[in-house]
Order: C-alpha cells, then structure tokens, then sequence
C-alpha cells in the first residue's frame, strides 16, 4: 500500500485529487475546518490505494505527496 501525506492545513478544497483518483481513494473531510476555512481532501479509503500518484500531480498547491 503506498503512503499518502496530505498537508490539509494547505488544501483549498477544490476537489482536482478527488475528480482524478482511479480507485476512489479521496473525499472530503466533512467533519474538519482547516486554517483556510476549507473542508481538506483526506483519505476515505487509504487501502484501496495504488500509489499511481495522479493527486499529488493534479494537486495545484502541492498539498499531496505519495510515497512507494
Ligand atoms: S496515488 Fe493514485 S490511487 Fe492513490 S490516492 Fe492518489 S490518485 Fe488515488
Ligand atoms: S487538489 Fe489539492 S487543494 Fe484541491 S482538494 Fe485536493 S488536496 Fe486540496
């Protein structure tokens, strides 16, 4: 399984990593607020990840890192 950091103090809560997942992995985070103001991308389902790393690329703030 591959390892997802998601700095959620700097996501804006487009939803670009949630839109692009293959296996569903991403959602919002209903019940947080980050310092933004935003509900933050989070990890819905972190075993179905494939570590494809598409997130973190399509991410415009740089706010996923993937790890293999
Ligand atoms: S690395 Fe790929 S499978 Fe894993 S959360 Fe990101 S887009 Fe989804
Ligand atoms: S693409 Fe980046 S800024 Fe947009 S919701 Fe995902 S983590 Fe947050």
């Amino acid at each position: 399984m591959a390892k997802l950091t998601i700095l959620s103090d700097r996501c804006k809560g487009c939803g670009l990593c949630i839109e692009v997942c293959p296996k569903k992995v991403l959602g919002f985070d209903k019940n947080t607020l980050n310092a933004k103001g935003y509900r933050p991308a989070t990890a819905l389902q972190p075993e179905a990840c494939i570590g494809c790393a598409f997130c973190a690329r399509m991410c415009p703030d740089c706010v996923i890192a993937v790890e293999r």
